[in-house]
């Protein structure tokens, strides 16, 4: 049998391809975005407790009534924005799930949707999927930045939805006061949703704030705003995330969810629920990533790339474009095998494959294991 691929141009996730070279080439894997520290003890411990306490069946479909609770309860306290726990939170297997839940929830065959590019990689497929037309929209380099004239001049009446990302990956650019204040008066008087994929929420660096979509009032009344509980306590492998949307929004979302995973591990839910009661579990990851991101960019000075220090997530760019006309991807599969470090070619965020000569590093890594890949990267002949 041959199969009409709905995704003809989708190939297997970079993330997928890179961290197989590492190990095949026994690299160090700062290509894929995952902690390489396990987390907390006593959250491993929570989950023990609720899986021996007998929480091992179906969950709730929208989430466990705690979690929700809590949820609510830590959105309040960081961004003072009320979401009733029960009728507008719900919990899903990872940040990827509520992404594709929203886009379905909203995006119907013709209908546009804004991508801002260098845009993360599930966002296209998931409108694709559903019959939409991706539009993409460079962000403005050097800092990544959105280019609002180019937005305004790409919405018209099929525009349906617009996916924002901040902390934003790959670039790290955090989006501003403006910014949301940009997007709230280019879409105030349409009928444009907006899904915002926060998963790097607790990742801002310099005294910079995450500014959540949810905090301006015209923007909630419209927005997804979707999360990762993988991504702020470590536990990538967790999949498990989560979704804030207004009631309305939320009914629909959940009409898409229950038939997607129906509901999320329980043990996972309470332990979560258990570990959220103390702020200061949340509240200390921007200091913790600051740390390591303020160590590789102190260990990139002493090789050739250029680099401005990320706004925020656990990404590093650096360009080399002044060194070699190397394509991206060649070069980072080239520094995988040779020098022993991968890395992520960005052009593969791009529909086109734009290639502006830079690579992602992920240091959401050991110190130890970030002072091995910078050694490598200073001390070896990285350019002919
Ligand atoms: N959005 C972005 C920008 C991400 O970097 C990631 C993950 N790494 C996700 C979504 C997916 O999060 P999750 O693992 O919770 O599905
Ligand atoms: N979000 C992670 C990254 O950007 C990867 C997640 C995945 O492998 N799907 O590297």
């Amino acid at each position: 049998m041959t199969i009409s691929s709905k995704l003809p141009n989708v190939g297997t996730t970079i993330f997928t391809v890179m961290s197989k070279l590492a190990s095949d080439y026994g690299a160090i894997n700062l290509s894929q975005g995952f902690p390489g520290f396990n987390c907390d003890p006593h959250l491993l411990d929570l989950v023990a407790k609720y899986m021996n306490k007998g929480f091992n069946q179906y969950a709730p479909m929208s989430g466990v009534p705690v979690l929700k609770q809590r949820l609510a309860e830590k959105t309040k306290l960081v961004y003072g924005v009320d979401y009733h726990a029960e009728e507008e939170v719900t919990i899903v297997s990872g940040a990827t799930e509520a992404i594709f839940s929203a886009v379905t929830a909203v995006v119907r065959e013709g209908d546009e949707v804004i991508l801002l590019e260098p845009a993360y990689d599930s966002y296209a497929p998931a409108v694709i999927l559903n019959g939409g037309i991706p539009i993409y929209i460079p962000l403005s380099l050097p800092d990544f930045s959105v280019d609002w004239e180019k937005v305004k001049s790409a919405i018209n009446p099929k525009t349906r939805l617009i996916m924002v990302n901040t902390p934003h990956n790959p670039t790290g650019y955090v989006w501003s006061q403006e910014d949301v204040n940009m997007l709230a008066s280019l879409i105030h008087d349409t009928d444009i949703y907006v899904v915002s994929d926060e998963v790097y929420e607790h990742i801002s660096f310099d005294g910079r704030t995450h500014i959540s979509l949810m905090t301006h009032p015209v923007l909630k009344d419209r927005t997804f705003v979707c999360g990762s509980f993988g991504k702020t306590f470590h536990v990538t492998g967790w999949k498990i995330g989560y979704c804030l949307a207004p009631k309305e929004l939320t009914a629909e979302f959940r009409k898409i969810h229950q038939f997607v995973t129906f509901s999320t591990a329980t043990p996972l839910q309470y332990a979560l629920a258990e570990y959220l009661e103390v702020p200061g579990n949340y509240l200390s990851i921007p200091d913790f990533y600051q740390k390591k991101r303020d160590l590789f960019c102190e260990g990139l000075k002493g090789t050739p790339f250029q680099f401005v220090p990320a706004q925020g997530s656990f990404f590093q760019l650096v360009s080399y474009g002044h060194l070699s006309q190397e394509s991206d991807f060649d070069l980072a599969v080239r520094l995988t095998k040779e020098i022993g470090v991968a890395s992520i070619p960005i052009s593969v965020f791009f529909n086109e494959k734009t290639d502006h000569k830079i690579l992602r590093f992920c240091f959401a890594k050991e110190d130890s294991e970030l002072k091995r890949a910078l050694d490598k990267l200073q001390n070896s002949k990285l350019f002919p």
